[in-house]
């Protein structure tokens, strides 16, 4: 039996457009079928059906033209942290909050034009946590969504949305960000591919902002060959972000496929020094992600690779140096929704202090007020010396330590979690829990590094585990290059969920 159109991968997807097996409106149409068949899963925030036809029809007759762009057709979905032109798309951008419920955007980000631009299809917006801020999509103000591997689970966060989808063959990719893990962790929790590139690669331009120095979008599909595609429309210099790096897209496709100096058909990793930081598999390690992690590295040697150890021994200090920096940052990006600007406005209020207090008091959730707060106060006169300034010092040691590893390994791996997807609810009051959980993955964020979560089979409950690998800066060839052949000689990122 030949797969059904929603079971199709990008790459897949791509090529029966090309050949005229079927049209971009009939892909969309069944694209948009799915995605309402299972609502239930709380994924997507907003689904605009007759917009969506509009753009399919549009690459439809591009294709026909001879002018289509490369990922002409492929329905997609965004993030809901990405804003997204509501007079193009018929979609709001709410950042996963009621602060921006309803909210529409005259604007695309320049990651949402640049897939336009490819000619994918928006299909919708996916949920997330409040402002990206969560591991479990439990802070969203517009309720959870579930794992597609088990309902009563949690998807991860805050990407929670976009993975999930991915997961439940609901789009065939999305896009994700990632301020401390929030790309990796849910595609570890669902079984998907995802990258978090190095920090500057893609414009930031028109996402809403969480922690600036360290927010990152990227790709979030099935394969690591999907993951390039898409990365390469997403990625480039962009003006309208000051931080944004000053180079052009790199065809990352063709970079996963270029082959390695020495390397053969049977050894294609030949020469690869992966670094194995030794902090990155403590006793707490759940012993199931760890079997499932080694047996995915053995796997990497059979392929050519060479495992050396390393250290990283500011792993467990990215833990309060991101909960200090990331806040900080928040406090001050989340201060232009004070009801005057953009967003919630109290209805009943009396002066113009009392207007800011109540409408921020009612449209911001708890984690996010929590997160004013400890970054108001890390940087207020008397403790930014103390917390602030302390945790930038520490910063730049934990990328220090990086760079020490990569100067014995050419990419580094270990876990993404510590533990699988957890159970609804588990964790829900508990947000120091939580922050602990995010150990892995913030430290390539604080060093700006990209990273990548690579399905690695299932723990003995069923649910899947991610391998995570760090390359260095702007290095997302080797970490392509790895996963796709991981991914040549693997079949778990082919599982599917059954719904
Ligand atoms: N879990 C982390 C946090 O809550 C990371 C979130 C993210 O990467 N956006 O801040």
């Amino acid at each position: 039996m030949s797969p059904a159109l929603h079971q199709l991968s990008v790459a897949a997807q791509a090529q029966g457009l090309a050949e005229g097996r079927f049209s971009a409106l009939e892909l969309t149409e069944a694209t948009m079928a799915r995605v309402q068949a299972h609502a239930g899963l709380g994924a997507f925030l907003a689904v605009d059906e007759a917009r969506a036809r509009q753009q399919a029809q549009k690459a439809d007759a591009a294709r026909a033209a001879g002018t289509a762009g490369p990922l002409a057709g492929i329905p997609i979905a965004h993030k809901d942290i990405f804003v997204t032109d509501f007079a193009r798309t018929g979609l709001p951008s709410t950042a996963g909050s009621k602060m921006l419920a309803g909210y529409q955007s005259p604007f695309d980000a320049t990651v949402v034009a640049r897939l336009a631009a490819a000619g994918t299809v928006t299909i919708g917006k996916l949920n997330c946590d409040e402002f990206a801020m969560g591991s479990a999509n439990e802070n969203s103000a517009f309720g959870p969504v579930l794992n597609p591997w088990d309902r009563t689970r949690v998807p991860g966060g805050s990407s929670g949305g976009s993975a999930a989808a991915v997961a439940a063959r609901l789009v065939s990719a999305a896009t994700g960000t990632d301020t401390g893990g929030s790309i990796r962790q849910p595609a570890a929790f669902c079984g998907i591919t995802g990258i978090k590139p190095t920090y500057g690669v893609c414009s930031r331009y028109g996402m809403i902002a969480f922690a600036s120095s360290l927010d990152q979008a990227g790709p979030m599909a099935r394969s690591a060959e999907d993951c390039a595609l898409l990365l390469s429309a997403m990625a480039g210099f962009d003006e309208r972000d000051a931080t944004s790096a000053q180079r052009p897209a790199a065809d990352y496709a063709a970079l996963m496929r270029t082959p390695r100096e020495g390397a053969s058909a049977a050894r294609p990793l030949q020469g690869l020094r992966i670094g194995l930081p030794k902090e990155f598999f403590p006793a707490a390690l759940a012993a199931d992600v760890h079997a499932a992690v080694r047996g995915a590295l053995a796997e990497l040697e059979k392929l050519g690779a060479r495992l050396v150890n390393v250290s990283l021994p500011r792993t467990e200090l990215s833990i309060p140096v991101y909960y200090i920096i990331a806040p900080a940052e928040a406090s001050s990006n989340l201060s232009r929704f004070d009801g005057v600007k953009f967003g919630h406005r109290a209805a009943q209020h009396g002066d113009l202090l009392d207007l800011y207090k109540k409408s921020r008091a009612e449209g911001f959730g708890p984690e996010v007020k929590r997160r004013i707060m400890i970054g108001t106060y890390v940087l207020s006169h008397g403790y930014y010396d103390a917390y602030y300034l302390q945790a930038q010092k520490l910063r730049r040691m934990i990328a220090d330590d990086f760079a020490a590893c990569f100067r014995e390994c050419d990419v580094i791996a270990g876990p993404v979690a510590p533990s699988v997807a957890w159970k609804l609810g588990e964790q829900a009051g508990d947000p120091l829990q939580a922050y602990l959980a995010d150990i892995f993955t913030l430290p390539a964020s604080l060093a700006g590094l990209p990273g990548m979560s690579v399905p690695a089979g299932f723990a003995a409950n069923g649910m899947p585990v991610g391998l995570q690998l760090i390359g260095r800066h702007f290095d997302e060839g080797t970490l392509l290059h790895a996963a796709h052949a991981l991914q040549q000689a693997t079949d778990w990122h082919q599982k599917e969920p059954s719904l």
